[in-house]
């Protein structure tokens, strides 16, 4: 995937996000692009209750296994309502080493605008491995 595809993505997110943006209930929005070139973005959907809350990250990959569950994901962002990239948290880190393990997930630029790009093994070093639960052929 090349800078300008993944630029590309990245504005979408924000273009999908920007009429769709609810104070307290969507206020990011996670795209997912697969090898084919296909491109899946999802909002988070907030909650009263805190943890019933989902981050728009797990919704994109369910919607890319739902669609294109033989498709591996290569790539992964996150935006607010400003365009600014949001770093995946703990838990859709550890999702995405299950469904995007190969993929390259954007990040900040270091003064916090712009996109750097970090492969997963780097976000998330020694992470646990489980020799019962294996994810699918195309995630890996
Ligand atoms: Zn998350």
């Amino acid at each position: 995937m090349t800078p300008e595809a993944m630029r590309q993505a990245v504005e979408s997110a924000h273009a999908f996000l920007e009429p769709r943006w609810r104070d307290h209930w969507h206020t990011i929005c996670a795209v997912v692009s697969m090898k084919s070139g296909n491109r899946y973005t999802a909002l988070n959907v907030a909650s009263r209750l805190a943890r019933a809350g989902v981050c728009a990250e797990p919704i994109a990959i369910g919607m890319a296994a739902s669609a294109d569950p033989d498709d591996a994901i290569v790539f992964c962002a996150t935006v607010n309502r400003h365009g600014l990239i949001i770093p995946p948290c703990g838990v859709c880190r550890e999702l995405l080493l299950d469904y995007a393990r190969g993929a390259k997930i954007g990040l900040p630029g270091i003064d916090g605008s712009g996109m750097r790009l970090a492969p997963l093994d780097e976000l998330i070093p020694d992470a646990y491995e489980s020799t019962d639960r294996k994810p699918s052929a195309a995630a890996t």
